[in-house]
């Protein structure tokens, strides 16, 4: 087997593929097939045995390959790939980020079962446990970052079906403001109401700062989870999902995968795996940009505030010493406040000409987008309150372009921004102005 002591970036042009098996083939071939051919039917009856769980795996035993939903080259190689980045026994791809969150709450959860999870959450999780896992009779109880331990606990106890505890849910760095969560305190509370016979688990969500930043299998999850459409694709041409974890956990969730049907296909697979190769090297530069960003947003005059992970200090210990623990990089997630409102706000948008707007995050390309209206216009006003989501915030994901062209295309645009214009300025003027500028 390969060297594994190796650093990831290293190993990400090789791991898990043999050029003898494709001809010499450098890189592994996409492998458009449904189904595979057994050499004999004693061998179809060997694969099917260990697929099916009808017997432990031989020690030299390889698991065969059968049909393309339960396993295939690309996305055997691509899972074996992703587990070097967290140190994962295992892994399992998916062919969006939602199905494997999805698939996720589903293996671990059943009726009567209480889910404890973090706010602020992606939009389809939420939407996910509020309307799906409550058809299921699966209860929901939401914590805060901020909050200590002792209130989560008391949180849980306060449910009356603390006993009924199965799996605790976080999302750290929370998306837009970059709030933190500690994992190893949420690991505290999920074995607090664990007894012998039941283990809690606890799943993270490791979009924003995973692979490379944020290792949560280390500060004691059970399970971690991607949108592999953000910086593990990284370049906006793939939507994509992966979970990793220890053998036994892994193999459930492969399992209902397989009857979920909802495993990424080869030509996914063979994306993420050419996406691998620049992942270091991709997110490395991202994160340098964001910081020199970062400082040139933070000294304009035109802008209130920039949450920026790399800015923490000791003037917030909670949230400072969770990022010294467990987070290796300032990332590249930005968000800022403009001075105005959605008025201003939108100015700036429409003046943009490098960076673009839309949606996502994580990608090769600078993207930009405006939550309260984008995002996160399903939030109620009360709870975007509480989030700090108002009419002024701008979430950016710092891609790969040089910082000078990112500095000067924010510069020119907030130089179109006219704070402290009236509510109500006819919003159309703003979009032909745009047109004749771009
Ligand atoms: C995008 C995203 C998802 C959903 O992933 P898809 O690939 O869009 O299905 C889940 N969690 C987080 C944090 C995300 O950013």
């Amino acid at each position: 087997m390969e060297n594994k002591s190796m650093h990831p970036e290293s190993l990400m042009m090789s791991y898990g593929y043999n050029p003898q098996w494709s001809e010499g083939a450098i890189k592994c071939p996409i492998f458009q097939t449904s189904t595979f051919v057994f050499k004999s039917a004693e061998e179809g009856k060997a694969f099917f045995e260990v697929a099916y769980g009808k017997r432990e795996q031989r020690s030299n035993e390889k698991l065969g390959l059968i049909y393309s939903r339960l396993n295939n080259p690309d996305l055997e190689i691509l899972e074996n790939r992703l587990t070097l980045w967290d140190g994962a026994e295992e892994c399992a791809v998916f062919e969006s980020g939602m199905s494997a969150v999805s698939t996720v709450l589903l293996e671990f959860l059943k009726p009567g079962d209480l889910l404890l999870y973090s706010l602020p959450l992606y939009g389809g999780s939420e939407h996910f446990i509020k309307t799906t896992l409550t058809k299921f009779g699966i209860h929901g109880v939401y914590f805060r970052t901020g909050q200590t331990k002792e209130e989560i606990i008391e949180i849980v106890k306060k449910t009356g079906k603390a006993d009924k505890l199965a799996l605790v849910y976080i999302e750290t760095p929370a998306n837009p403001t970059n709030d933190l969560i500690d994992i190893e305190d949420c690991k505290s509370v999920a074995k607090y109401f664990s007894t012998s016979e039941k283990e809690i688990l606890v799943a993270v969500d490791n979009t924003y700062f995973g692979p490379l930043w944020q290792h949560p299998l280390k500060f004691g999850a059970d399970l971690v989870l991607y949108s592999a459409t953000k910086y593990i694709g990284g370049h906006s041409d793939v939507i994509a999902g992966a979970v990793l974890g220890n053998k036994t956990l892994i193999k459930r969730v492969k399992t209902l995968r397989t009857f979920l049907g909802n495993m990424a296909g080869p030509w996914t697979g063979w994306l993420l795996l050419r996406s691998l190769e620049t992942l270091k090297a991709r997110m490395d530069m991202q994160a340098r940009n964001a910081k020199k960003v970062a400082e040139f947003l933070e000294l304009h005059p035109k802008i209130e505030k920039t949450y920026y992970l790399g800015f923490l200090n000791e003037s917030n210990p909670v949230q400072y010493n969770i990022f010294t623990k467990q987070c290796l990089s300032g990332g590249a997630m930005l968000s800022f406040d403009i001075k105005g409102g959605e008025v201003e706000a939108f100015q700036f948008l429409n003046h943009l000409k490098l960076i673009h707007l839309a949606v996502s995050l994580g990608s090769t390309e600078s993207l930009i987008e405006h939550p309260a209206t984008m995002t996160h216009c399903d939030v109620d006003d009360e709870e975007k309150k509480i989030l700090g989501i108002s009419d002024k915030l701008i979430r950016l994901s710092v891609g790969v372009e040089h910082y000078d062209d990112l500095i000067e295309d924010i510069r020119q645009a907030l130089d179109h921004v006219s704070v402290g214009v009236e509510e109500g300025i006819d919003i159309y003027d703003l979009t032909s102005s745009e047109v004749q500028t771009v």
